[in-house]
């Protein structure tokens, strides 16, 4: 393998733009990182290597002309697969967008875009961006660079597991509940999810709207922040887009980095600390990394958000109606699928049948499910009740940041598990989520940092902290991750899954 691909993004745009390296170089070596190990990990739907190395060619270009470069160019990424790109096909994980080439591109690729950063390709993900382990993707899983015969998260899996297996220095993901933060504990990579509004949507194929939130996958908390940089920001194309100047992520990533966490005061979830269901790994390397934290200044306080414990239902609740109206524009007659067209069946039959086989059972079941909660009769009952309780558990967020400056927990309840063993019970599924749900609730953003192994694979520890303050939870990643390091995989050997 070469040495490019097990670099940081940071050290990669150094070297490029001292003319170590090349773009191109760089972007070659991850193209034949690629064609080397992702017929085994698949974390990728479509390679653009022609676009990748045209993209790269035009930063060596100008690098040689004397312009101007950003802090990233150069530097390659893959995007995951449910945002738009020019050109180049996006499914979203779905049959029923097989095919498509979307006519624009997301506001978030445009940035990369301008930022001089090739794109390598789209990555795998659950259809639609429902799941948690990308065993719901319609072209087949991704698998755990760490373990093979385990999951790599979801529904980013392939954005996580294609910085695992360093076939991408850096990916996007997209964070509903959980997307972005929990694949990243369990590849043992950084995941954010900045604050709701503060990367845009426009672009992104929507799942739940009040939710959705397009952030950073990386193998350093520094890499995060400045790939935060490059994508976020007001966009006029996004009504939700917050009309305010980026926080300082790069900055506090770089302060963070020093370890010292003197003054800050963290809160330990009280519901989630013990939590019924947390595996004692888990435990044991969260504990651990308390300790680290401590260590290096920090306070931590107990905190008590009481109705945590309601935002699982919440989230399947607010989500799954949502999406029940967002999927309703896949009819099979503007783009994708079209099934059974023969020129006899009606207009209905035909929208039926593309939906019928064009979508998957779990979507299905959300689409389902969010129908009926918001039926005359029922709406009072699930999707305003689901409402109420967005409300307190908001509540519980802003009470507790008049106390600490933010807040910890394990990023999952679970580290790695077998493709496989929770697919029979949706309800074993969702429960991957519980932890990172309260946050997408609320709107503000959230990391997710390795902070040790439990059997030999990666937990993470997330950072919650108050909307628009994405900058503290970079200083206390930036800080752990001073004192633990970051985690490195096994190679990827010949042995197959
Ligand atoms: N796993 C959660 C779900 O299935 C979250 C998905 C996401 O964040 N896109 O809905």
């Amino acid at each position: 393998m070469s040495e490019l691909t097990r670099m940081t993004a940071a050290q990669l745009a150094g070297l490029i733009a001292d003319g170590s390296t090349s773009a191109i170089e760089v972007t070659r070596a991850h193209l034949d990182r690629i064609t080397g190990v992702d017929e085994r990990v698949h974390a990728y739907l479509h390679v653009d290597g022609e676009g990748a190395l045209a993209a790269a060619q035009a930063v060596d270009a100008a690098r040689a002309a004397g312009q101007p470069l950003g802090p990233l160019a150069g530097v390659p990424i893959a995007v995951k697969d449910v945002v738009t790109t020019k050109g180049v096909p996006t499914t979203a994980g779905s049959k029923i967008l097989d095919g498509w080439r979307p006519p624009y591109d997301a506001t978030i690729v445009a940035r990369l875009r301008a930022a001089g950063m090739p794109i390598l390709g789209k990555t795998n993900m659950d259809e639609f961006a429902m799941g948690s382990s990308t065993e719901y993707s319609a072209y087949g899983p991704t698998y755990n660079p760490w373990d093979l015969t385990r999951i790599p998260g979801g529904s980013g899996g392939g954005s996580a597991a294609a910085i695992a297996a360093y076939t991408a220095p850096l990916a996007i993901g997209t964070d509903t509940g959980g997307s972005i933060r929990q694949p990243g504990a369990v590849t043992g990579t950084v995941g954010a999810k900045p604050t709701y509004g503060g990367t845009s949507r426009y672009g992104l194929i929507a799942f739940s709207s009040s939710l959705d939130t397009p952030g950073p996958c990386a193998r350093t908390v520094l890499d995060a922040a400045l790939l935060h940089e490059a994508i976020a920001g007001h966009d006029p194309r996004d009504s939700t887009s917050i009309p305010a100047a980026v926080p300082p992520v790069v900055e506090a990533a770089r302060a963070g980095a020093s370890g010292d966490l003197t003054g800050v005061r963290l809160g330990l979830v009280t519901q989630f600390a013990t939590g019924d269901g947390v595996e004692p790994g888990v435990q044991a390397a969260f504990r651990d990394a308390v300790d680290a934290l401590t260590k290096l200044g920090a306070e931590v306080v107990e905190v008590s958000c009481p109705h945590f414990g309601y935002a699982l239902p919440a989230y399947y609740l607010i989500a799954p109606s949502e999406c029940s109206s967002n999927l309703a524009r896949y009819d099979g007659v503007r783009y994708g699928l079209r099934s059974g067209d023969d020129g006899n069946r009606s207009l209905e039959e035909v929208m039926s049948l593309t939906r019928d086989q064009g979508i998957g059972p779990e979507v299905k079941r959300r689409i389902m499910l969010g129908t009926y909660a918001l039926s005359s009769g029922y709406y009072d009952a699930y999707y305003g009740q689901a409402q109420k309780v967005r409300t307190l558990i908001t509540r519980d967020f802003t009470a507790a940041f008049e106390q600490v400056d933010v807040l910890i927990s394990p990023t999952t309840p679970f580290v790695a598990f077998p493709l496989g063993a929770r697919t029979a019970d949706p309800y074993q599924m969702y429960l991957a989520d519980l932890f990172t749900i309260p946050t997408n609730l609320y709107g503000g953003p959230a990391i997710s940092v390795p902070c040790g192994l439990a059997d030999g694979l990666p937990v993470g520890l997330q950072v919650m902290a108050p909307t628009m303050a994405d900058d503290r939870m970079y200083r206390v990643a930036a800080a752990l991750e001073s004192a633990v390091g970051t985690l490195t995989p096994p190679e990827l050997s010949a042995a197959t899954r």
